[in-house]
């Protein structure tokens, strides 16, 4: 049997009275990249906020690799756990190059002077050249991240998941202001990454959640209201009825 990277059960999480998360179950295996879809305000940030440690369950667990229980600890320590989020808006460093940015990711560096001061050890060279092939940015290694195209700096950011050694990605809206070719091309490297790292995605895209899903889960107000393979939730009913349905989102 597959292990679970990823298991939440019961959570609940209320704001001023209003339940963002209510009693959700979700189970994911290691390696698998599982798209997360849903209306606005369904409770996916929320869901990632938890899941990092941004703020706290009002009930409820989420262990991580069926053994450490998240809820019980900090931002920090769950992070250096492997879990690793990337915001819909790059966060990369716009004055230092591509490579550096990386360097300041590294597992084990710590912070931004003393990794940029500390040496690079070759074994250390070579993963970053490992890294930014896979991540299309071989020829921009040494070009500031300030200067790199939108879609570019998402790729970055997910560059920067893999030097931090992020088992768990957490990447919400990556499609969001991308190029069409740039979109194809996020999907895929989150592909090539799956298996060897455990991906969730947050997407509005359905054209691009066709590309990369396997699996789908559609949140609805702050719980799974189905689950399955982008076919099974298309032509779920109650997903059409309170998502599908009724959004702009592309079939
Ligand atoms: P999604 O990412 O699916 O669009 P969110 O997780 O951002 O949804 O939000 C779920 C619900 O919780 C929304 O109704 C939102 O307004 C509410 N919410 C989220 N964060 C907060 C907060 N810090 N304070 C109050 N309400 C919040
Ligand atoms: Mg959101």
């Amino acid at each position: 049997m597959k292990e679970f990277i990823l298991a939440a059960e019961d959570v609940n999480k209320t704001f001023q009275g209003f339940k963002a998360i209510s009693n959700l179950n979700f189970y994911m295996d290691k390696g698998e990249l599982r798209t997360v879809i849903g209306p606005n305000g369904a409770g996916k940030t929320t869901f990632l906020d938890l899941i990092t440690g941004r703020s706290k369950p009002d009930t409820g667990s989420i262990k991580f690799e069926e053994k450490t229980e998240l809820t019980d600890l900090n931002e920090y320590q769950i992070y250096r756990l492997g879990v690793g989020r990337k915001f819909q808006t790059p966060t990369v460093y716009v004055d230092h190059t591509v490579f550096e940015n990386l360097v300041l990711s590294l597992e084990g560096s710590r912070g931004v002077f003393n990794a940029l001061f500390a040496r690079v050890t070759p074994a250390q060279r070579d993963r970053i050249h490992e890294i930014l092939k896979t991540i299309n940015l071989a020829n921009k290694a040494d070009v500031k991240a300030g200067t790199l195209a939108h879609g570019q700096k998402q790729w970055l950011e997910i560059g920067m998941l893999l030097a931090q050694n992020a088992k768990l990605l957490l990447v919400d809206e990556p499609a969001a202001g991308m190029t069409d070719e740039e979109t194809v091309r996020t999907g895929e490297l989150l592909l090539s990454l799956a298996g060897k790292h455990s991906i969730i995605v947050i997407e509005h895209d359905m054209l691009f959640v066709r590309q990369i899903a396997t699996k789908v889960t559609v949140l609805h107000q702050g719980a799974v209201l189905c689950e399955g393979t982008v076919d099974d939730v298309q032509n779920n009913e109650k997903v059409i009825e309170v998502y599908l349905g009724r959004s702009k989102a592309r079939a």
